[in-house]
């Protein structure tokens, strides 16, 4: 086989280990951004019911307050009530106390009801900060030993990066600049052995014309379907 077919395989062997550390580091990177959304979505989560019990509290405090005003103002008019002098006064003191008894039995029971769902609320922060605090360890650990990954796999990345440059130099500088080319194209492949007449770069059926003059190795075939350098083995 010619020698610039050698190199080529060779070279095509050394980015197809980049494109694949390329590829390892993408997914541990995507794993990173999940775990941080996961981590934010929680920490929300808490937030926000801190700031709903935050609220209920306020509520619960003036609810209080009017409860007070209210059973202040029902002593006064039970007062009163002992001293009228007219049908018409008691009647009228009778009415109004009657409203502000309702008026107390309904901010008692809506206070009572806040404060079983404060409760609840109460619990469910201190599930959530419990659940946050394991989830922010977990994740620290997870993204060092992520990053750990990623730092190893870029290593051998650049290592073979490195090998592909100094062995590219070796090209004729027409096939070298044809061979970046298509490497630098989506899929990352400038040569592909031919199987049975077909190139298997992109699984089209070439001439056997050219897939006899490929086998016989003595000269720089490319594709007649994709434009890729290939080769064949005997
Ligand atoms: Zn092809």
């Amino acid at each position: 086989m010619k020698a610039e077919i050698e190199t080529m395989i060779e070279l095509q062997g050394y980015w197809d280990e980049v494109l694949k550390a390329l590829n390892e580091i993408e997914r541990r990177q995507r794993s990173i951004a999940f775990w941080g959304d996961s981590l934010r979505e929680k920490e929300a989560n808490e937030a926000s019911l801190k700031e709903m019990i935050k609220q209920g509290k306020g509520t619960l405090m003036s609810m209080e307050l009017r409860l007070n005003e209210t059973e202040s103002k029902i002593k006064k008019l039970e007062e009163r009530k002992k001293t009228v002098q007219t049908e018409r006064e008691l009647a009228a003191v009778t009415g109004e106390l009657d409203l502000l008894y309702k008026t107390r039995d309904t901010v008692e029971d809506e206070s009572l009801a806040l404060m079983d769902t404060l409760d609840e609320r109460e619990k469910a922060l201190e599930a959530a900060s419990r659940e946050l605090q394991e989830s922010q360890v977990q994740v620290a650990s997870d993204i060092e030993s992520l990053q750990r990954e990623i730092a190893s796999f870029d290593a051998v990345r650049k290592e073979k990066e490195e090998r592909f440059h100094t062995l590219s130099e070796k090209l004729p500088v027409s096939v070298k600049s044809k061979f970046l080319r298509l490497i630098q194209s989506k899929e990352g492949r400038a040569i592909g052995e031919v199987r049975d007449e077909i190139c298997t770069s992109c699984n089209f059926r070439i001439p056997p014309s050219l897939a006899q003059e490929s086998l016989r190795g003595a000269t720089v075939c490319v594709c007649t379907n994709c434009g890729r350098f290939i080769f064949s083995r005997s």
